[in-house]
């Protein structure tokens, strides 16, 4: 079976990474986000298994140890890692994997498999990504103010991404990163592996 492809996905908090991932992979059964580890405390409505598998450090650490994550990153005052287990195995199996990370994981995976597809999701505005801070109900200006710079480092990444994407509106974004998706697919080196039957019977000479 034809191996799926990586990509991973960087943003600022508020560009709309999380929803927009969603929305792909709810409307594509081809393609599956990786859960991450992290030691950082469950927001509301979050869920262990769903959101993230919550841990706490000293079992983040023994996973380190056991050589567990394909990569890890300290995000703020947290750690976050992806299983390389199950992105193998996933893989492994045909479908495309999304890992939800930021930049230096990102990074991190691009020099361990260099054909990983990086996505970077920005907002319109500076503008726009304050309302969507401030959004969040932690009207804390010096709090707003601690994310926005965080999230500008953050977004001075974008130059090491594959695709970049810009959410002003949800629906072309989304559209724009299925696009990405789906032109991935129809690269040549995966669709001569897809298709490699197919493509010897057309060439055939009677
Ligand atoms: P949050 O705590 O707001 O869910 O995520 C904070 C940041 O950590 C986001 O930029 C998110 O993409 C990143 N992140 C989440 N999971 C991982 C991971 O497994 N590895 C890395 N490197 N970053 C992650």
């Amino acid at each position: 079976m034809q191996a799926g492809t990586l990509f991973t996905v960087s943003a600022p908090s508020g560009a709309g990474k999380t929803s927009l991932v969603k929305a792909l992979v709810d409307s594509d059964s081809q393609v599956t986000v990786s859960v991450s580890h992290t030691t950082r405390p469950m927001r509301p409505g979050e869920q262990n298994g769903v959101n993230y598998h919550f841990v706490e450090r000293e079992s983040f650490v023994d996973m380190l140890g056991r050589d567990a994550f394909l990569e890890h990153a300290q995000v703020f005052d947290n750690f976050y890692g992806t299983s390389k287990e199950w992105v193998e195995e996933t893989l492994a199996g045909g479908r495309d994997v999304i890992l939800e990370i930021d930049w230096q994981g990102a990074a991190q995976v691009r020099r361990l498999l260099p054909d990983t597809v990086g996505i970077f999701i920005l907002p319109p505005s500076q503008e726009t990504l304050r309302e969507r801070l401030t959004g969040r109900g932690q009207d804390d200006p010096a709090v707003i103010e601690r994310r926005m710079s965080q999230a500008i480092d953050e977004m001075s990444h974008y130059v090491e991404a594959d695709y970049l994407v810009i959410n002003d509106d949800f629906q072309v974004a989304l559209n724009e990163l299925r696009a990405v998706v789906t032109a991935e697919r129809q690269r040549l080196q995966r669709q001569q592996e897809r298709h490699s039957g197919l493509l010897e019977a057309l060439l055939r000479h009677r």
